[in-house]
This record gives structure tokens, C-alpha cells and sequence, in this order.
């Protein structure tokens, strides 16, 4: 059993520009529950002696870069999605003192593509660009919708390899490019840190189908260059803000198993742009 979190706190490093507390502390306050969502930016050498003090503290909260794996391994239960994943992004601590790891971007991810799509995508080829833990998350989500084929690349191709055998149920075909990932494709995700910081773009939007829909994982103020061109050129286009919103009021589920004001959450995240 859950115990009722005395704590919430955000583990990562660094963090000083995550929007996690600005939408966790406004969805707090408009649920009436009396705790703040803490920042923990610590470095790697104080990890383990500050995964113990949650523990302790019976806190619950968020894990970020470069911390996903290694509270993986902390853990005393995972559930399934986090293990599957291979990435614990959500934490709590049960009545037992376990510490308990989850993972919400997997469907948090899905209920990003949902808004986007409208539903879940029909039986098609579906591209994802990238090989990391954002990644993983994407094709724990795409297992659920049964593709035809998943196209993966990944500048690392050893990367993408040694990902795509982690998803036997998924029949998905490693690329040299991201041309040959996309090409002819309904969804295409974008799974690196490109657009983050400049107007870099993952894959040109002008090779894509003329119906594809596009997921960037990336967020930043004014939507990222690639969802900006695709919107431009006519294509159904999403940044990380929705998967960011969903896996954050995912979260917030799991630690007080009510559901948070979305809109809340939302709201506070468009005053701080
Ligand atoms: P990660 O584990 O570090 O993996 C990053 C992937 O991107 C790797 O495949 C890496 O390739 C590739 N990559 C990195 N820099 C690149 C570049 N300049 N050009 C081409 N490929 C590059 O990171 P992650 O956790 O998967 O996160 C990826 C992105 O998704 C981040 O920007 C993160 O903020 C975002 N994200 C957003 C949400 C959300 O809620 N919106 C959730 C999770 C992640 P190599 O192996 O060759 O380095």
C-alpha cells in the first residue's frame, strides 16, 4: 500500500530550468494538498545518501536526467511499465518504507499522441529519431497500438539495435538515416535534444508524407523549429509540452490517486512563457 507522501521532490541535475515545479505546485494548491514540490539538484556523488533520505522521509515525487536508471536500480518494486522501460521517472514510498518506482512518460507519451491523433494511430509504419530513455518510453507506448513496423534511428546505430531487441513485440527495422526512418510514415517522433537550445530540425519536415503527424519530445519557448515547419507546411504537429503536462498529472495520480486540473497545470506553464 501507498503511503500518503509527507514529501515531494524532483531529483535531477542540473535543474534549473525544469517546469515540473511551476505545474506540480499549481496543481497542489488547486487540489487543496499542503505540500511543496521540491527541487533536488544534487550532484552524483551525494545520489545515494539523497535516495536514502527519501526513503526515509517517505517521499514521493520525480526523477529526471541523468538519474532515471540509476533510481531504477535504487528501488525496492518497480512496476511494470518501469521495468520495461528500463527508466524510473516516478517515485513514492509504501506503507512497508519501499521505495516504489514507476514510469509515467510511456503513457504519457501516449496521451500525447492520443490529443495529437485523435485516438490511437490505425496499423501503419510509424518513425522514432533516437535511442535514449526518451525513446524507450515511445516504444513501450507504441507496443500497446500493434504498428505495422516501427522505423528507429539513431546517430549510434549500435544504440538503436541494442533498444529495438528490448521491444520483441514490436517489428521494427533499424535505419542508417533519418530520411529512410520516415520516409512514408504517419507518425514521426522525435526522441533526441535536437531543437532544444537553436533551430535545428531532427529530419526535414519536406520529406515527410503529406498526412504525417509529428511528436517532438523537445519543448521550448515559442515550440521547437521542426513543429513550427511542420505546422507550416500543413502537417498536424505537437512539442513536449503535452508529454511533459500528461506524465507530470500522471504522476500526481499515483502519489493521491486523485486526478490533478490538467487545465491548472497548463495554465501555469503558458504564464511562465
Ligand atoms: P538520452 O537518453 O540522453 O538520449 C538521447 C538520444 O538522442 C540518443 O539516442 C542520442 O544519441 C541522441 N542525440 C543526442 N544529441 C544528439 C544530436 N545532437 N544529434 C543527433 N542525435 C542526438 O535522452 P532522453 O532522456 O531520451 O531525452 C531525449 C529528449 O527528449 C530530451 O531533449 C528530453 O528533454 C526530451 N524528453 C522530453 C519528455 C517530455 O515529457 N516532453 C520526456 C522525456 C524526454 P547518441 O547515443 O549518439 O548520443
Amino acid at each position: 500500500m501507498k503511503a500518503r507522501p509527507e514529501r515531494l521532490a524532483l531529483l535531477g541535475h542540473p535543474l534549473g530550468h525544469s517546469l515540473s515545479p511551476l505545474m506540480q505546485n499549481a496543481a497542489l494548491r488547486a487540489a487543496g494538498i499542503p505540500l511543496t514540490y521540491e527541487v533536488l539538484d544534487v550532484g552524483r556523488r551525494a545520489l545515494d545518501a539523497t535516495i536514502e533520505s527519501l526513503r526515509r522521509t517517505r517521499a514521493a515525487g520525480n526523477v529526471t536526467i541523468p538519474y532515471k536508471e540509476d533510481v531504477l536500480a535504487a528501488c525496492d518494486r518497480l512496476t511494470a511499465t518501469a521495468r520495461a522501460v528500463g527508466a524510473v521517472n516516478t517515485y513514492w514510498t509504501a506503507i512497508d518504507g519501499a521505495l516504489v518506482g514507476d514510469n509515467t512518460d510511456a503513457p504519457g507519451f501516449a496521451a500525447a499522441a492520443d490529443q495529437l491523433l485523435g485516438g490511437v494511430p490505425p496499423a501503419s509504419t510509424l518513425a522514432v529519431i533516437g535511442a535514449g530513455g526518451g525513446a524507450a518510453a515511445v516504444l513501450h507506448a507504441m507496443e500497446g497500438w500493434r504498428p505495422r513496423e516501427v522505423r528507429l534511428y539513431s546517430r549510434t546505430m549500435a544504440r538503436a539495435q541494442s533498444l529495438a531487441k528490448r521491444f520483441p513485440s514490436l517489428n521494427i527495422t533499424v535505419v542508417d538515416t533519418a530520411q529512410a526512418a520516415t520516409r512514408s510514415t504517419s507518425l514521426v517522433v522525435n526522441a533526441t535534444p535536437i531543437g532544444l537550445r537553436d533551430e535545428a530540425v531532427p529530419v526535414d519536415v519536406g520529406a515527410l508524407d503529406p498526412e504525417a503527424a509529428v511528436l517532438d519530445l523537445v519543448y521550448r519557448p515559442g515550440e521547437t523549429a521542426w513543429v513550427r515547419a511542420a505546422r507550416a507546411r500543413g502537417l498536424r504537429a505537437q512539442d513536449g509540452l503535452a508529454m511533459l503536462v500528461e506524465q507530470g498529472a500522471l504522476a500526481f495520480e499515483r502519489w493521491f490517486s486523485v486526478r490533478p486540473d490538467r487545465e491548472v497545470m497548463w495554465s501555469a506553464l503558458r504564464a511562465s512563457r
